[in-house]
């Protein structure tokens, strides 16, 4: 891969922009997250989540994700995911988790080196896994 490119999708820790606004990460998840990315940012509710490293790289990978999709897709893709959970029946809680970006993320949110491993559209593996239903 083009080197240049590979330090655009890799997005280092010392190129990441972070956000501190409890206002802002509740007005864009509608009061439901305490961190989000938002690229090219990770929006957090409270500066001490800078030094949760799973939290951290949980919104690293949204931000690969996010790359990889030009945003605007996978925004798109993200809340037609979330609705058809919706449509099929599922919690609010549950069609979240069960959202192929939001599998990919919590699956692999506690392999600090995942990023480094990740295969590109590594978050197609997710969409057809079975759902996940948890008594929310
Ligand atoms: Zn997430």
């Amino acid at each position: 891969m083009h080197t240049s490119l590979f330090v655009a999708l890799y997005l280092p820790k010392f190129l990441l922009m972070i956000i501190v606004s409890r206002r802002l990460v509740n007005v864009l998840s509608f009061n439901f997250a305490s961190a989000m990315a938002f690229f090219p940012f990770i929006l957090l509710q409270k500066a001490s989540l800078r030094e949760n490293v799973i939290v951290m790289n949980h919104e690293r990978i949204h931000l690969r994700q996010q790359l990889e999709l030009m945003v605007v897709l996978f925004y798109a893709l993200y809340v037609v995911e979330y609705l058809v959970g919706r449509l099929k029946g599922q919690t609010h809680y549950q069609s979240y988790k069960n959202i192929s970006f939001e599998k990919e993320a919590y699956e692999n949110e506690h392999d600090l080196s995942y990023l480094k491993n990740r295969k590109i559209f590594s978050f197609r593996f997710y969409i057809l896994q079975k759902t996940i239903k948890k008594p929310f």
